[in-house]
């Protein structure tokens, strides 16, 4: 039994009691040995599946590790397991215990948008510059990630600055507890608050998840971590994966340091390292380990393979971002076309989603399909928006931020006049703004017309909140579209049928959306999970080139993976540059490196231009770190070149020929 494993990997998955840490280098089969630890506790009988709860990074590789569980375990079983973000375990959390917060059910979540829409408000509105809040957002999350209330934020305060947002941080808890809303932050801060400060609570907890896996330990940031400690208890029954090498998030937060002070925590803690790596060919290992090994290190790791030492990372020179794009697409439709690989073996990664456009136009120009993960602005669109501000506003008759946006969508008579009133009727009686609009009293202070627009509106919303509990999820939505005017309103707007067709598509899909989710989920519920579905998390690709950023890309492999724009300036990227802060850009493109299977291109642009003059780029930096044996430059081997070159010009007259025939 487990003799598909190598001997550190059997020893961590059958290391069943107390805490174990696994602290292993890229493709070492760290996520793999949660996946076959999860069958484990559960084949030989130690623990139920439902008293398994493994965490990992994004709802992407949740999903992908439910799959693979799923081909593990006989049955349902895997269904069982409880599978997730630290976020979604959070609101899992949060929908049991809610009344320890004093937080009503059908609480909405805020998201980022939300978020700084309340901070702007409170930042003094139009005059507040963009700077200045972002800077009081980001203290306030990082006190809340910090486990602070508003109080103890203030009184940890050092400048003026600090003082502020602390105060703001008061103001702004004030008005998500009225709005019985919770930001993401609190998705964590919360269930630490409750558990820390109620034994009955957190002792059945731990007796509900036995067992906690959790994958990409690097990244977890200090409220996450102090979660992780809470659920595991004093028995510390948890198997945790990561690599100091891969932390690439540290800027939102992470703190690789809660890897070695686990040690300090859990003094039987077990640590078992794994150096063979089942991913890259030798070549592709080597660089990675080089470039790696100029960041400072307590333990260098020494990652090894047994496969060949497969082709040389072939790095390109290119005029332009519009050159590098053609050369990357037309390499790929020949390798495609000609080697009969798969679209999806191919991934392209770069530093910023700006950096996709002229890939995506190359790749169109020769009719390769592609999938940009992150790209799906899906959930950003205005009427997804509009119809998630229905839903919440149905399940949450408190938020008021969604009875703003749903009250205007589709347009009535009433303005911002009407808006100002009620809110300040809200205000006066401590009621929310739906409340207020229902109120005799407030409809009697507005124009009749303003008045006989909001009870209409008051009335669709009434009739809907009825209807929710008798339909699936996703034919609610699309009564909810239909019924609140949302639907003809679009048509109203849109230029053309295309155009129209298009935005209803969104909402189509947003109805599929909700019911792929788990049987029996009602419409309440999936609004939640929707909450936590970040840009950057969908992946649904099909036989398709894949392009993602590097940050993206953590966790997951490719056989053939081009990483572009490598230079000096976006990876590493400026910012970082001028900070002087050269060893998480260097840990980004170890990450990117160590993805590829059979074989890696890195390339450069020499010109990019910039308010419409041409300026000059450097390499990457980090070339200079990869030994030049494991490099094939363009124009180093003629002879190759010429051999490569002529290989796709016959390949080219070939595919010519072929429109012929
Ligand atoms: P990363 O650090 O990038 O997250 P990882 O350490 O989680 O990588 P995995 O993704 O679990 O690594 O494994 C990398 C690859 O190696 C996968 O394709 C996996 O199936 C394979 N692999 C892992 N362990 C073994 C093994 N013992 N025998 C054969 N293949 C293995
Ligand atoms: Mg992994």
């Amino acid at each position: 039994m487990l003799d598909f494993l190598n001997p550190p990997q059997r020893a961590a998955v059958l290391h069943a009691q107390g805490p174990l840490l696994v602290l292993a280098g890229a493709g070492s089969g760290k996520t793999r040995v949660i996946v076959e630890k999860i069958a484990y506790l559960i084949e030989s009988g130690r623990y139920t599946a439902r008293r398994i709860a493994a965490i990992t990074f994004t709802n992407k590789s949740a999903k992908e590790m439910r799959e693979r569980v799923a081909k593990r375990l006989r049955g349902e079983l895997a269904s069982e397991v409880t599978i997730c973000t630290f976020h979604a375990l959070g609101l899992k959390f949060l929908q049991i215990e809610h009344a320890a917060v004093g937080l009503k059910r059908g609480f909405s979540i805020f998201d980022a948008d939300d978020a700084s829409a309340q901070v702007k408000d409170l930042c003094g509105g139009v005059n507040a510059k963009p700077d200045d809040i972002e800077d009081v957002k980001n203290l306030i999350s990082r006190a809340k990630n910090g486990g602070l209330s508003p109080e103890q934020a203030m009184a940890a305060a050092r400048s003026n600055r600090e003082r502020n947002a602390a105060l703001i941080y008061g103001l702004y808890q004030a008005r998500l507890t009225a709005f019985n809303a919770v930001d993401f932050d609190d998705l964590i801060r919360l269930p630490v608050q409750v558990l820390e400060e109620n034994p009955d609570i957190a002792a059945a907890w731990r007796e509900r998840i036995g067992y906690l896996l959790v994958d990409e330990c690097q990244d977890t940031n200090d409220a996450q971590y102090r979660l992780l400690k809470q659920l595991a208890g004093p028995a510390g029954n948890f198997t945790c994966v990561g690599d100091d090498d891969q932390s690439i998030y540290a800027w939102r937060g992470a703190n690789p340091e809660n890897l070695s002070n686990m040690g300090v925590e859990y003094p039987n803690l077990q640590i078992i390292k794994l150096e063979q790596n089942y991913r890259c060919s030798n070549r592709v290992l080597r660089a990675a380990n080089a470039l790696i090994a100029h960041n400072p290190h307590e333990h260098l790791k020494t990652l090894w393979s047994d496969q060949a030492d497969g082709e040389r990372i072939r790095v390109w020179e290119c005029r332009n971002s519009e050159h590098e794009a053609e050369k990357v697409a037309a390499e790929i439709q020949f390798l495609g076309n000609n080697k009969q690989i798969p679209w999806s073996d191919f991934c392209i990664l770069f530093r910023g989603n700006f950096q996709s456009r002229p890939l995506e136009k190359a790749l169109q120009m020769v009719s390769v399909p592609y999938h940009l993960t992150g790209g799906t602005v899906f959930l950003e669109r205005q009427e997804v928006k509009d119809t998630l501000a229905w839903l919440r506003l149905l399940v949450n008759p408190d938020d008021d931020t969604a009875f703003m946006r749903a009250v205007q969508s589709p347009k009535r008579d009433v303005g911002a006049g009407t808006l100002a009133k009620l809110a300040e009727l809200a205000m006066d009686k401590d009621i929310s703004m739906a409340q207020a609009a229902e109120s005799m009293g407030a409809l009697a202070q507005l124009t009749p017309r303003a008045a006989n627009s909001l009870s209409k509106f008051t009335d669709i919303v009434r009739a809907l909140r009825h209807d929710m509990a008798g339909l699936s999820s996703g034919d609610f939505i699309r009564r909810m579209v239909k019924d609140s005017g949302m639907l003809s309103e679009l048509r109203h707007q849109s230029k053309d049928e295309a155009a129209y067709q298009r935005r209803a598509n969104n909402l189509e899909e947003l109805a599929q959306w909700f019911e792929r989710g788990p049987r029996g989920a009602s419409a309440a519920d999936m609004a939640g999970q929707l909450a936590l579905l970040s840009r950057n998390d969908k992946d649904e690709g099909g036989n398709a080139v894949r392009m993602m950023t590097l940050h993206a890309s953590k966790g997951l492999e490719f056989p053939y993976v081009f990483i572009v724009g490598c230079e000096d300036g976006v990876l590493p990227h400026q910012v970082s540059l001028d900070e002087g802060n050269l060893q998480e850009e260097r840990r980004l493109l170890y990450v990117g490196i160590t993805r590829a299977k059979i074989q890696l291109w890195m390339t450069y642009s020499k010109l990019t231009r910039k308010f419409g003059e041409h300026i000059r780029l450097k390499p990457s930096r980090f070339f200079e770190e990869i030994p030049a044996a494991e490099m094939q430059r363009d124009g180093a081997d003629p002879v190759a070149d010429a051999a490569h070159k002529q290989e796709r010009a016959k390949a080219g007259l070939a595919a010519i020929q072929a429109l012929f025939d």
